[in-house]
């Protein structure tokens, strides 16, 4: 046995993590020998030896943990312990081919735990050859493969779902140019993935709208999440389609943002459908307001007449008729109103205004709205206000005729108006049936009714909060809401009060 002559380099270094086994040309034999049987024993791959008959001759570490056999147990057994029944056939195949010197291509296939359990692997097999040069064995290495083939199984999955969606889905890097487009991308805005892949999003973006690129790659670089953002793209041929987008961040393994998903719906049809229903309720509301306005001028000279004359049931009936129609003008001033919001037409006809007549004007139409209520309201200290009078008049009414419709006949109706420094607060509150949590998020969504009025069969169609909203918005101001269920409901906000101006 040959001993090394100088002082060499042998076992195992371990660099950053790393294990790397040194073996120098002036080891012996049996260093040698014990250098390479550690790194067998140190390989995450099972490492396996058998002879021409398929008996196991050597079982490494790895293959303990792979197929939980101990080598003590399987050294001297067939190798058809771990081939699963159907494919009995392929160790003959390998062995008929190994002796004849061909060689065998790595391949994947499965094979079978001790447990029973089947697990994919990937095999490469080569001879074992004796230094006169014949075949004495094979040597066989197996990695585990299950997790990877899991993993590319859903990434599959997840390629079909993205290929098979009706929205296109686009990823794209962070300088806006894409990275991957899918078929209803290809479908939505005519351009292969091969046109499209490589070129910037700008390409489909309006020239008006290219400053939506750089706000959304602005929030995204924040982590965030813009959802159903509803706005218009070029397609191929130069049309103009309405989409719905939503973009998401895409991060690498260390959290890092390095690109963005998206997904943009086509809704150009349902957009369509929207206008020509919405331009369907103005032309309607539109036709039916002028001889609404008739009939009730006849109502009020009908009723003033009879006023006179003193006939308390023709009185009692004409009030009733001045109600249901004061009821149905305040309907159609609704519908037009809420098909010039969704257009955003609604526009403000500003003015400075007597809070006092104002609160009076209001009352006196709260009367005729709720006859059956009680209406309280302490006048306030005289201020300019400074707003479109007839769209906050339809505020207060809408309020108004809420807190009648969601409480009970004979309960008040508290309104207020309190004069700050700067501004001025309006509420309504009513004794009625409240509004949980869960629905005050959403009460100021167009056509938004909670379960509990739906239950009870309060007619309504859930548009009056939803300009409430708009036409405060409009004023730059909010309306806020204090309520819970059986408890009664406190809406209020707030208008800036014009003290430069007295009146
Ligand atoms: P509508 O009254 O026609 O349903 P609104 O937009 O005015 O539509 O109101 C939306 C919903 O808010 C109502 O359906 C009701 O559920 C709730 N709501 C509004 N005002 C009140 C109130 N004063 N008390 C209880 N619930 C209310």
């Amino acid at each position: 046995m040959e001993k090394s002559k100088t002082k060499g380099i042998a076992g195992r270094r371990e660099a950053g993590g790393d294990v790397e086994f040194v073996v120098s040309a002036y080891q012996t034999a049996e260093e040698r020998g014990a250098i390479l049987s550690a790194i067998v024993q140190c390989s995450d791959d099972a490492i396996i030896s058998k002879d021409l008959s398929g008996i196991i001759t050597s079982w490494n570490g790895a293959a303990e943990r792979i197929f939980g056999y101990l080598s003590s147990e399987i050294i001297g057994r067939s190798i058809m312990l771990l081939i699963p029944d159907e494919l009995a056939d392929e160790e003959p195949a390998i062995l008929s081919k190994i002796r004849a010197g061909e060689r065998v291509e790595n391949f994947d296939t499965k094979r079978k735990r001790k447990d029973g359990q089947l697990i994919d692997v990937s095999l490469t097999i080569s001879p074992v050859i004796s230094s006169q040069g014949n075949i004495i064995g094979i040597s066989k290495i197996a990695r585990d493969i299950t997790q990877w083939k899991v993993a590319q199984s859903h990434s599959a999955m997840l390629s079909a779902i993205i290929e098979s969606s009706y929205d296109a889905i686009i990823s794209k890097d962070l300088n806006s140019i894409i990275t991957s487009w899918n078929l209803a991308a290809e479908r939505i805005f005519g351009y292969s993935s091969s046109e499209m892949i490589g070129s910037s999003i700008l390409k489909l973006i309006p020239m008006d709208r290219q400053q939506e690129e750089t706000l959304f790659l602005n929030r995204i670089g924040l982590g965030e999440r813009i959802e159903h953002f509803e706005t218009q793209r070029i397609t191929k041929n130069g049309n103009l389609i309405d989409v719905s987008l939503t973009l998401s961040p895409v991060r690498d393994g260390n959290g890092k943002i390095i690109g963005v998903s998206k997904i943009a719906r086509d809704i150009t049809a349902r957009k369509f459908e929207e206008m020509r229903r919405n331009d369907f309720i103005a032309f309607v509301s539109h036709e039916l307001k002028t001889p609404l306005t008739t009939l009730r001028s006849y109502i009020q000279l009908a009723l003033s007449k009879s006023r006179n004359q003193g006939d308390r049931f023709i009185i009692q009936v004409l009030g009733r008729a001045e109600l249901q129609a004061k009821k149905m003008t305040n309907m159609i001033h609704s519908f037009l109103e809420f098909s010039r919001a969704k257009e955003n037409k609604m526009a403000l006809n500003l003015s400075r205004f007597s809070l006092l007549e104002f609160m009076e004007e209001i009352i006196s139409e709260a009367l005729i709205l709720a006859p059956d209520h009680l209406i309280r309201y302490e006048s306030c200290k005289e201020a300019t206000v400074w707003a479109d009078r007839d769209k906050i008049g339809h505020v207060l009414l809408n309020l108004l005729s809420n807190a009648a419709k969601y409480s009970d006949p004979g309960s008040q109706i508290e309104v207020k108006c309190i004069v700050g420094s700067h501004d001025i607060e309006f509420s309504v509150a009513d004794q009625g049936i409240g509004i949980s949590l869960a629905d005050q998020k959403y009460l100021f969504e167009r056509f938004y009714r909670s379960n509990e009025v739906n239950s009870q069969k309060v007619n309504g169609f859930g548009i009056g909060l939803y300009l409430v909203s708009e036409i405060l918005k409009l004023h730059g101001s909010r309306i806020e809401i204090a309520s819970s269920p059986g408890k009664g409901s406190l809406f209020s906000f707030f208008l800036s009060c014009d003290d430069k101006a007295g009146v």
